[in-house]
């Protein structure tokens, strides 16, 4: 341990901590933009300053090592000038709308303005002339209220590998921005939102399609259902002042049905779905000696990142549509044939995790006869924007259960919201196909928790099968390497494009710290310890809809309305 005397006290510090560090760890908070914890200092904003008290140096505590006998201040009026200058600086060039803005009261430079007591514009310039990038399905850019901090740039390129944006230009004609500064559409993002989760402002939002729900809910000629993602009920619980992780199930069908949706269906039940056709396939493609390994294909982060950067790997992904797509896909045929509905008077909405989802739910090949299978999605956060604009009061609620049919599922359909949960929901239902008996013991821990990269054999009757669980898409491409040099002892992948899967979506609510993010990973695992049902194959609902409409996983119906298949794109890189 080291000592270091900081105001005139002395802490400790861990030998190769940063000062930074030393001193979020003995409760100092030190304002940063630019940091991301767990990564490299970048040392940009400068924000994050302290005096060294023998030369009266200001260092940026980010990116300098803490040292044995170190003297230093942290809020000298020196320090305190400067950081004020910087906010003031920044402000000086940043549109005035904070009323009207998406992060009003959830905004780091709103904050800190507030923290330094940023009072009067003492500095005045000359306001950048920018246009909103409204190009992209999941994502909009608004290079006015961009800071240059860079936590973007580096996480798309460093956690998600994709480096669809970057710093473009010099000195003070520098932007964040695309290829040939062309619409996020033409670039290769993978709307994973990665980027919105670190942004500290507005400059970087989810495509909001929050007012087209409220519009068709006050529609009288419309049937507006919708379905919620396996996540979504551990992950809302802190932003309505309950304890982070908290499973609020039975409270978020009560409150949706107090919006006016007409038909409330829990996501995990088409996840069981997704699971009784991946499964067979899986089998099929052992048995017959398909294409191996076989990927996951419910992530559409991922999906459209295979298209850009592994077009070779496009026959390894699983035909099987997402589970938000097959929720559609059946609520538009089974559910408006036993409800008498004409599928194009249903309004189907979905609530995702995910801005991904928005660009799936648009995709031409996610359509029956023209017909879109999911209208409209929101993310979390937008269910937080409506709970809220309804004036629903979620702690006065009683739980309600989803509605029937297509309202049931077992905890392995709700698993899908971690990391490993796909691969782990699969087996189970792969095991009872070859062996014909269920497993002894349906937990596989290799394949658990927040780690990017998780690998295990697994032994099924006679087979062995090599199982790998990828999140963050630097992790799955290091993977997908190996396989494209001929690596053979891996036969089913699970890729979720954002670290740790859905529960750590782009989608979900943002300043989340590590400790929510565990909460609701183990909320997920709790659900499937106490359920009776942990398998898909048991779901009863399930085994009703291939009883009354689909007839047996990979059959005719099935292929029409919950396969489909992804082909090479090209993008500007
Ligand atoms: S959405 Fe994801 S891929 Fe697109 S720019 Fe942001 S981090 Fe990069
Ligand atoms: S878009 Fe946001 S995260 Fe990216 S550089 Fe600008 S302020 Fe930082």
């Amino acid at each position: 341990m080291l000592n270091l005397e900081v105001n005139n006290q002395i802490i400790q510090a861990k030998k190769g901590d940063t000062i930074l560090e030393a001193l979020n760890k003995n409760g100092i908070n030190v304002p940063t933009l630019c940091h991301i914890k767990g990564m490299l200092p970048s040392g940009a904003c400068r924000l994050c300053v302290i005096e060294q008290k023998e030369t009266g140096k200001l260092i940026p505590s980010c990116s300098y090592p803490a040292e044995e006998g170190m003297q230093i201040l942290t809020n000298s009026p020196k320090v305190n000038e400067a950081r004020k200058t910087i906010i003031e600086l920044l402000l000086a060039d940043h549109p005035d709308d904070c009323l009207f803005c998406v992060r009003n009261k959830n905004c780091e430079l709103q904050t800190l303005a507030e923290s330094y007591h940023v009072r009067e514009r003492r500095i005045r310039g000359k306001k950048s002339d920018y246009h909103l990038d409204l190009s992209s399905a999941s994502i909009v850019r608004d290079q006015a209220k961009c800071v240059l901090c860079g936590r973007c740039v580096r996480v798309c390129d460093e956690v998600m590998g994709v480096s669809a944006i970057d710093f473009v230009n010099r000195g003070s004609d520098v932007i964040v921005s695309t290829t040939f500064n062309k619409g996020l559409n033409t670039s290769s993002c993978v709307n994973c939102g990665q980027c919105i989760m670190v942004c500290p402002t507005a400059a970087l939002t989810e495509k909001s399609h929050f007012p087209e729900v409220i519009d068709v809910l006050a529609d009288p000629k419309k049937r507006v259902v919708v379905q919620y993602a396996p996540s979504i009920t551990v992950s809302i619980a802190e932003e309505v002042g309950m304890k982070p992780g908290k499973d609020i199930n039975g409270i978020i069908n009560a409150a949706l049905r107090k919006i006016g949706f007409e038909g409330i269906f829990d996501t995990s039940f088409s996840a069981d779905l997704t699971i009784m056709e991946e499964s067979a396939e899986l089998v099929d493609r052992v048995v017959n000696n398909g294409q191996l390994p076989m990927i996951t294909s419910c992530c559409p982060g991922w999906v459209k990142y295979a298209e850009e950067f592994f077009p070779d790997l496009i026959p390894n992904l699983s035909s099987c549509k997402s589970p938000q797509q097959m929720m559609g896909a059946i609520i538009k045929s089974y559910y408006a044939k036993v409800e008498k509905v004409k599928p194009e008077d249903i309004f189907s909405v979905s609530i995702m995790p995910c801005t991904a989802k928005k660009f799936e739910g648009q995709r031409e090949e996610m359509t029956q006869n023209g017909i879109s299978d999911v209208d409209a999605v929101l993310t979390t956060r937008e269910l937080v924007e409506l709970i809220k604009f309804y004036g629903i009061d979620l702690e006065k609620l009683e739980p309600e259960l989803a509605d029937s049919p297509l309202g049931m599922r077992s905890s392995a359909g709700k698993m899908f919201a971690n990391s490993g949960g796909v691969m782990e929901a699969a087996i189970r239902t792969a095991h009872k196909t070859i062996t014909g008996k269920e497993m002894v013991k349906f937990q596989v821990p290799a394949i658990r928790g927040t780690k990017g990269r998780k690998e295990t054999k697994l032994q099924i009757g006679d087979l062995e099968l090599g199982v790998a669980v990828v999140s963050g898409l630097a992790n799955a491409a290091e993977l997908l390497k190996e396989i494209q040099n001929g690596r053979k002892d891996i036969h089913f992948i699970e890729v979720m494009a954002c670290p740790g899967g859905c529960i750590a979506g782009g989608g979900q609510p943002i300043n989340t710290d590590e400790d929510a993010l565990k909460a609701r990973m183990r909320s997920i695992y709790k659900i499937d310890e106490n359920d009776s049902i942990k398998v898909s194959h048991k779901n009863t609902e399930i085994i009703e809809l291939y009883d009354n409409f689909l007839e047996k996983p990979l059959g005719h119906k099935s292929h029409e309305l919950l396969h489909t298949n992804y082909k090479e794109r090209d993008v500007l890189l």
